[in-house]
C-alpha cells in the first residue's frame, strides 16, 4: 500500500506527543512531506489513543484528500501555506500545549534563559492574532517565523504552538523545547527576574554544544 511508511512515521511521532501530554484527545494536528507534491496529516475527530496509520489522510498542496478514509485535520489550510510558502519544512507540529499557550494568550515571546531555547535559533515570538487553523494564521505564523531571527517555531496568539523541521522528529524536538522554555521561564518569572542570555553567552553555547551535537 502506497504511503504505508509515512503514515507509520507520522503516528509515532503523534503517539510520542500524546505521552508527552504535548496533545491531549484530539487537539492540535501533525503533519509531513508525503512527496513533492503531498502531505501526510492527522485526521479530524479521532481521539490520540485510538488513531492508527491507516487514520493519517493524505493531501495534496491544496487541501484535497488524495487518499484516506477521514477527513484531514481542521486545520490543515494553516499547514498547506506554511509547505507552500518554505520549501525547507519538511515536517510540522500543532499544539495546545499549557504553558506555550499561556504565554501566547498574553502575547509575550519566550526568550532563551537556557539552552533549551538554543535549538529553536531564537526567541520565541507569537504570531499575530488570526482564527485559528485558517490559511491567514498559516501566514502570520510564516512571518513571525522568518523573524528575523529567523526561528523554526512559534507561539499561535490565544492558540498554541507551532513547530516546523527538516523531518518529524525535529518538528516534535522544536515543539517539546518550546512547552520546556515557556515552563522554565514561567517557573523562574515565580521566584524572580530571569537573565536572559545575551547574544554573546549563546555564540559560546553554541559553539561548545553544536561543534558536537545538539543540547540535551
Ligand atoms: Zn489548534
Amino acid at each position: 500500500m502506497m504511503y504505508e511508511t509515512i503514515r507509520a512515521i507520522l503516528l509515532n511521532t503523534v503517539l510520542k506527543l500524546h505521552q508527552k501530554d504535548l496533545i491531549q484527545l484530539n487537539s492540535g494536528n501533525v503533519s509531513v512531506r508525503a512527496s513533492e507534491d503531498h502531505i501526510a496529516i492527522t485526521p479530524t475527530g479521532v481521539p490520540y489513543d485510538e488513531m492508527t496509520a491507516e487514520d493519517m489522510v493524505i493531501i495534496d498542496l491544496d487541501g484535497v484528500v488524495v487518499d484516506g478514509r477521514h477527513k484531514p485535520s481542521s486545520e490543515t489550510p494553516m499547514h498547506t501555506i506554511i509547505y507552500k510558502d518554505m520549501p525547507a519544512v519538511k515536517a510540522i507540529v500543532h499544539s495546545h500545549s499549557p504553558y506555550a499557550l499561556a504565554f501566547a494568550a498574553v502575547g509575550r515571546n519566550i526568550p532563551i534563559i537556557c539552552t533549551e531555547g538554543l535549538a529553536l535559533r531564537g526567541p520565541v515570538p507569537v504570531a499575530e492574532y488570526e482564527c485559528p487553523g485558517t490559511e491567514a494564521q498559516g501566514l502570520a505564523a510564516i512571518k513571525a517565523m522568518k523573524g528575523p531571527p529567523s526561528v523554526i517555531g512559534t507561539l499561535l496568539k490565544n492558540h498554541g504552538v507551532l513547530a516546523t523541521g527538516a523531518n518529524l522528529v525535529q518538528a516534535y524536538s522544536a515543539a517539546y523545547r518550546i512547552e520546556m522554555a515557556a515552563k522554565i521561564y514561567l517557573l523562574a518569572l515565580q521566584i524572580g527576574n530571569p537573565d536572559i542570555l545575551t547574544d554573546e553567552q549563546i555564540r559560546e553555547i553554541r559553539s561548545v554544544y553544536f561543534s558536537k551535537k545538539s543540547p540535551s
